[in-house]
């Protein structure tokens, strides 16, 4: 039977989820059932949890009409499949350990030759003994030992990218498996062809796709698409007042009114949310991050108090 494809939606439990949040899902779930793909949610619990957020996100994703096609999986209980992978790697000679604390990455970052954000390479021809020696002061880190200095994409909105890839992280030195691991595994082995994510997770397209080409599996579509931010520039945050469905309901304001000022931001009629795929255009998006002013967001009328502002470089690299 042929492969349909997936989308899908993998918040990170940290939180309620916020108008940008809700958004970013929207656009996945549009960009997936327009395209014929089944749609599925996971749960990005590696890092950033909070007790009790899992359920919150999924019960505000429902009210929206947003569910996943199968049952929703945790991160945090995938850690074989993660190890696995991991030893694949090791055996293939593409994973070294690095002592580096977070201090002698920046110190690098801003030495005369440095790149900020891009990992120079010191721990990557430690000798055997130095290793041994090393280990007995600090648990190591896994990282990748790249072969390219950059790796590029096709995104759906934002055409052909490049963006540097150096020796990232794999497993963090807590004994965590790195966010840009997890994500290509999980994807894969989803059978998700379909990235939607926010405009802030371009830069890190790159590196994913080329670890997934290393470990022979397949590169999704991408589509980074948007963020929601302030009047000022900056990202939509809970502090920025009124941002999430419960703030809203608080004001009167019901799940349904939400979906369709996101939808109207979108350039699409009101919902329920199935109504708004035959006027769902990848082409027509807009393309610049969405000002959100919570406070007239809905004070007026159905027609929200936000529109496409001038492009910024802190939101869409
Ligand atoms: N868990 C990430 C977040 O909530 C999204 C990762 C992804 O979509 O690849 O920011």
């Amino acid at each position: 039977m042929a492969v349909q494809g997936a989308g899908r939606f993998a918040p990170s439990p940290s939180g309620q989820l916020h108008l940008g949040n809700l958004r970013t899902a929207v656009l996945a779930w549009l960009f997936a059932r327009s395209t014929g793909r089944r749609f599925l949610i996971r749960i990005e619990d590696l890092d950033r949890v909070r007790a009790g957020a899992e359920g919150e996100q999924l019960a505000e994703l429902a009210a929206l009409g947003i569910a996943s096609d199968s049952p929703v999986i945790r991160q945090s209980e995938q850690s074989g499949r993660y190890e696995q992978a991991l030893g694949r790697l090791l055996d293939h000679g593409l994973v070294y350990e690095c002592f580096c604390t977070r201090r002698d990455v920046s110190d690098a970052a801003s030495a005369p030759h440095g790149r900020p954000g891009f990992y120079p390479g010191t721990c990557r021809e430690l000798s055997e003994g130095e290793r041994a020696r090393r280990r007995l002061e600090r648990r190591p880190a896994l990282r990748l030992r790249s072969a390219v200095d950059s790796w590029s994409v096709e995104d759906l909105l934002a055409g052909p990218f490049t963006a540097p890839v150096d020796d990232f992280v794999l497993r963090r030195n807590d004994g965590v498996i790195a966010y840009n691991l997890a994500v290509v595994l999980d994807d894969a082995a989803q059978g998700i062809d379909q990235v939607v994510r926010g405009a802030d997770l371009l830069d890190s397209a790159p590196r994913q796709a080329y670890l997934a080409t290393l470990l022979g599996l397949p590169v999704p579509a991408y589509a980074h698409v948007p963020l929601a931010v302030t009047a000022e520039g900056r990202r939509l945050a809970k502090r920025n007042g009124a941002v999430t469905l419960e703030d809203l309901a608080e004001l009167g304001r019901t799940p349904a009114e939400v979906l369709d000022v996101i939808l109207a931001s979108l350039g699409l009629p009101g919902g329920p949310l199935g109504s708004a795929l035959t006027a769902f255009d990848p082409a027509g998006l807009p393309r610049k991050p969405w000002i959100v002013d919570p406070a007239a967001l809905f004070s007026t009328s159905a027609v929200p108090a936000c529109k496409p502002s001038a492009p910024t470089d802190k939101v869409f690299p």
